[in-house]
């Protein structure tokens, strides 16, 4: 007879990490999402060989304690549901605490963190989930994580890992769905000593959208704005003009986190309806705003779908939004290919 035993801890991490972290850009994702909860102002991510020799996130956010950073790296410990009850309105994009473990059992992690509060900072090193002692160290005040050589301990999953140049261009979408998402934070992307992206701060989404699709998009934009008490519609659509073969460039932000749902691009396809060809899709930046315990973000553990309790509500104020605009909006449209 087979005997059950119980998984020690870093095997539990590491088979939790096969679920969240896919690639290099899953850690990413995880890394400023963590920067934007801690309330960061200017947020740095570093890559080198796309991010499978290095990744690091520097922020200016409120920091980890000393005595805490041990627990920032233990699964289920978190700092973001002060109650049982706070998983049912959620505020933050993270809640699970399970991505700090998760990466620190497949990856070689050093955080250097200090609080408003600390005289001075602390830095704690893992190396495959195993803790070395937490000692002091010199930094200024908020986060810096840096992973080297992720899944160095888990061969198989290494040698998934794609070109440096694709598992870059993977990252570059996780830093635009977030930047494009927090248009009040500073954010930098650096690979190597190459500057991709510095944006500062901004009131005006559309110059995060420039900066990252050009004027061809940033010109086209159509605003949008609805609100019926409980559901908020903001953003552009782009005109008919400026389609694409694919629906990859429709983001979608739902109470300030990037999704992806069939539904609501199913909604923004049906507003187009007419004014495309056949095979093109739309572009939009689409801001939808409900009281949080309208949806349930824990279906999904990167939380990239979600569930809504009344979708259908969700769809046909979308619809009806897009719809409304476009009446009253001069289209020039040229269907017809664009890039
Ligand atoms: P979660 O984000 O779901 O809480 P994580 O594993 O991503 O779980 O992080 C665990 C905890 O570590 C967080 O709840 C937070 O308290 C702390 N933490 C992680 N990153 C940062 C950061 N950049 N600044 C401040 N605290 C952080
Ligand atoms: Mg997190």
């Amino acid at each position: 007879m087979p005997t059950i035993r119980q998984l020690p801890p870093n095997l539990v991490n590491q088979i939790a990490a096969g679920e969240v972290i896919e690639r290099p850009a899953s850690v990413v994702k995880e890394l400023l999402e963590n920067s934007v909860d801690a309330g960061a102002r200017r947020i740095e991510l570093l890559i080198e060989k796309g991010g499978t020799e290095r990744i690091r996130v520097s922020d200016d956010g409120c920091g980890i304690s000393a005595e805490q950073l041990p627990l920032a790296v233990t699964s289920h410990a978190t700092s973001k549901l002060p109650d049982d009850d706070s998983l049912f309105h959620v505020g933050t994009l993270g809640f699970r605490g399970e991505a700090l473990a998760s990466i620190a059992s497949v990856s070689q992690m050093l955080i250097r963190s200090r609080t408003e509060a600390g005289s001075e900072g602390a830095e704690l090193r893992i190396r495959g989930g195993v803790l070395e002692p937490v000692a002091p160290c010199g930094c200024p005040q908020g986060t810096s994580i840096e992973i080297r050589n992720l899944f160095f301990n888990t061969p198989v999953r290494r040698k998934f890992l794609r070109t440096p140049q694709t598992e870059r261009g993977h990252i570059v979408e996780a830093f635009t769905r977030l930047a494009l998402a927090n248009p009040q934070i500073h954010m930098v992307l650096s690979n190597g000593d190459k500057t991709l992206y510095d944006l500062p701060q901004t009131e005006r989404w559309v110059d995060r959208i420039e900066a990252f699709f050009g004027g061809e998009v940033s010109d086209s934009l159509i605003p949008l704005d609805s609100d019926d008490g409980q559901i908020r519609i903001s953003g552009y659509a782009c005109d008919p003009a400026v389609s694409r073969g694919n629906n990859r460039m429709q983001y979608l932000f739902l109470n300030g986190r990037f999704i992806r749902d069939r539904s609501l691009q199913h909604a923004l396809g049906e507003a187009y309806r007419g004014l495309l060809m056949v095979g093109r899709f739309p572009v939009g930046f689409l801001r939808v705003s409900i009281p949080p315990e309208m949806v349930d973000v824990n279906v999904h553990p990167c939380k990239l779908e979600v569930r809504f309790t009344d979708g259908g509500r969700i769809y046909s104020r979308v619809l009806q939004t897009l719809r409304h605009r476009f009446l009253s909006t001069d289209m020039t449209m040229r269907v017809g290919p664009s890039s």
